[in-house]
């Protein structure tokens, strides 16, 4: 029976000529593109780590976490101006007032920033402010805003749809890269499956880590926070997605201060500067120890 729609990773060539390792020989079978964002550099020496808080909320927040997680060793700064929310009461962020925020917070630390643009009327005005944009996990299909994004000139950080297969995944990473744009890093942030709610938020599928390694030369980082939606378990599944392969995490972070406001999003899966300060501390000595303890990349051949 053959059903309409119906694609697998043999498909990736022709979804994807320009990202596939098979269309594309000079990235042979395990070179990844470094996508550089200032002086950070995704898919190179070391696993880069994004941190920040959920939504900048106030200049006040925003800076004190960003001071926190450069504090922490972080590389680079996220927070969403604009949230895509379940509740339309809930909080929607601050817009461009949360950009010239995030704008101020990476003058002050250095780091540069990434930040969610939810809809095609603001790409431009976001990448006025950031410095790499995010497409969320809600608009990776969302195929106009996507292509708007691809020609905006900055790098893209292009999150998984929460129910994509590979080769949508890939296949959104396409309409940018066709618009002339391969600086592009991939993020897992957790699938829908049976967990949903009950122990985690989602599923992180982890191993989705080496399979795109196998398909692409892409970058391709992982989202413990919204990943599993539990504070607790974000230390643990960082861990797992370094020993996983993944080229970099994105991490939520709040303010430990026992007086701080209690953040307006997400704050479930928050962890502290001090837990941050852990992973990374986890990362460098890793790598420190990598050529006789790991082997980070192994072959990995995709069964269709
Ligand atoms: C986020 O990173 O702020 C976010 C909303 O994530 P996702 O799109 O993965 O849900
Ligand atoms: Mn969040």
């Amino acid at each position: 029976m053959r059903i309409a729609g119906k694609v697998n990773v043999n498909d990736l060539p022709r979804i994807c000529p320009l990202l596939s390792r098979k269309t594309t020989p000079r990235y042979g079978e395990t070179q990844t593109r470094v996508v550089e964002v200032g002086k950070v550099r995704f898919g190179g020496e070391r696993p880069v780590v994004i941190a920040g808080p959920c939504a900048v909320e106030s200049c006040e927040q925003t800076l004190e976490v960003a001071r926190a997680v450069k504090g922490s060793g972080a590389d680079m700064l996220r927070g969403g101006a604009y949230k895509p929310r379940t509740s339309p009461h809930d909080f929607q962020g601050l817009g461009l007032e949360g950009l010239k925020i995030l704008r101020e917070a990476s003058r002050e630390t250095g780091l540069p920033v990434v930040t969610e643009v939810t809809d095609t009327r603001l790409v431009e005005q976001v990448a006025e402010y950031a410095d790499m944009l995010q497409v969320g996990s809600r608009n990776m299909q969302n195929y106009p805003l996507v292509v708007e994004v691809g020609r905006c000139g900055k790098p893209v950080l292009l999150k998984r749809g929460m129910a994509a297969s590979l080769c949508e995944w890939l296949g959104a990473a396409q309409y940018i890269a066709n618009e002339g744009n391969l600086e592009i890093v991939l993020c897992e942030r957790g699938i829908k499956a049976y967990p949903n709610g009950e122990y985690a938020r989602c599923s992180l599928d982890l191993n989705v880590v080496p399979a795109v390694q196998a398909e692409t030369f892409l970058p391709v980082i992982v989202d413990p926070s919204h990943g599993t939606g539990v504070s607790a378990m974000v230390e643990g599944a960082s861990r797992a997605a370094i020993e996983f392969g993944a080229h970099g995490l994105i991490i939520e972070v709040a303010s430990d201060r026992v007086d701080a406001a209690k953040p307006r999003c997400d704050a479930a899966q928050a962890i502290s500067p001090r837990t941050l300060r852990r992973i990374i501390h986890f990362i460098n000595t890793r790598q420190e120890g990598e050529p006789e303890t790991h082997t980070t990349r192994w072959t990995y051949s995709a069964a269709v």
